[in-house]
């Protein structure tokens, strides 16, 4: 048994049905179900006796020392978090909130369990915390890409958050003993994306005959790794990650944001041609920049490559075109995402909103 919490968001959820595609053992799924939380990314595992789905927050210590009681996991996997970095600009508090208390009432809860387990129980948990790349800063144009000992110097209120979080991690390792992994991960994409973030943005608003949006010159350098890599990448490193290490998960695939929006309109392009047959790239607008925008973020993975043996599965060109097909072929929870359906199926089936 693991517990995984934020396992109705987008990574947690393609973590939680590849893992259960994969392997015998059971999940805890914790999740407090923001506006980022959707149960139908879960929806296929409805009646799977392995998925154990609880309502709550994992600042809720006592939640979560019941579940840890009452399930005696192995492992418990952070996912849980706010983690949209235009939402942490409008209202850092709520990223506050989660990200540092929540992930120290986490870290607290977990401690008081994993103090009392016996000697080979203790020796054999492990505590893993899903991060990102965002806590190294950003990098200029010839910099080499973000080692695990580039020091933190995060910009944003959510990577501010998420660098309080990693700390707060080591130093439950340092100073207590618990056996922490962490990731830290670059941009992610694939199924399940909420239509907030940069790609699922671009493919639902062209579909939808929307402007896209690309902010200031659109030259931000990003690094982007296919979802389910990243989901293999952190079951390796659980299996054989060294305690109180740090692991960069990334795809060696560095983009400038233009490059992906006309990327993306490409394949559009091809698969579901608009029908005044004209490029969807005509619906391209540039607006006024994020503020504190990171301009280039780029991740080295050479230690999980050569310590743990990972490797993504796909190119970008791969990735992006099973996403763009994804997102084709799922209509119906693009829409229930944006009318807010799913809020009212998730009462009807669970009881709550
Ligand atoms: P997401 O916003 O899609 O999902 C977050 C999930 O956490 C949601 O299901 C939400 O309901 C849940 N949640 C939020 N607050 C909670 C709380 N207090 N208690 C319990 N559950 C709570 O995020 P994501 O993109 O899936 O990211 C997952 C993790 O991976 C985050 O920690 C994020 O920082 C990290 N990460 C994300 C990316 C990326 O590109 N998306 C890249 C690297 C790392």
């Amino acid at each position: 048994m693991i517990l995984v919490t934020g396992g109705a968001g987008f990574i947690g959820s393609n973590f939680v049905l590849d893992w259960l595609a994969q392997h015998d053992e059971s999940i805890v799924n914790l999740d407090k179900l923001t506006y980022a939380g959707n149960l139908e990314n879960l929806r296929s595992l409805e009646g799977e006796a392995r998925h154990i789905f609880v309502h709550g927050d994992i600042g809720d210590s006592t939640l979560v020392s019941r579940l840890l009681a009452e399930h005696q996991p192995r492992a418990v996997l952070n996912f849980a978090a706010e983690s949209h970095v235009d939402r942490s600009i409008l209202g850092p508090g709520a990223f506050i909130e989660t990200n540092v208390v929540g992930t120290l009432n986490l870290l607290e809860a977990v401690r008081a369990h994993w103090s009392a387990l016996p000697a080979d129980g203790q020796a054999a948990f492990r505590f893993l915390h899903v991060s990102t790349d965002e806590v190294y800063g950003t990098l200029g144009p010839g910099d080499p890409a973000f080692a695990e000992t580039h020091r933190y110097e995060p910009n944003s209120p959510y990577s501010a958050s998420k660098a309080a979080s990693d700390h707060l991690v080591r130093a439950w390792h340092h100073t207590y003993g618990l056996p922490v992994l962490t990731t830290n991960c670059s941009n992610n994409y694939g199924p399940f994306h909420f239509p907030e973030k940069l790609i699922p943005l671009i493919i639902v608003n062209a579909l939808a005959g929307q402007p896209l949006p690309v902010y200031g010159d659109g030259q931000q350098i990003r690094d982007w790794l296919y979802v389910k890599d990243h989901c293999s990448a952190i079951r390796r490193v659980l299996e054989a990650g060294t305690v109180g290490d740090t692991y960069n998960v990334g795809g060696w695939n560095e983009k400038a944001n233009i490059d992906i929006v006309r990327g993306v309109c490409a394949l559009l392009d091809e698969l579901r041609p608009r029908a005044d047959g004209k490029p969807y790239a005509a619906q391209i607008t540039f607006v006024k920049d994020r503020p504190g925008h990171d301009r280039r973020y780029a991740i080295d993975a050479r230690k999980l490559e050569k310590e743990l043996g990972w490797k993504p599965a796909e190119t970008f060109e791969t990735g992006i075109r099973k996403t763009v097909e994804w997102y084709l072929t799922n209509p119906e929870w693009v829409e229930h995402v944006q009318s807010g359906a799913y809020r009212e199926w998730l009462g009807q089936q669970y009881g709550h909103r």
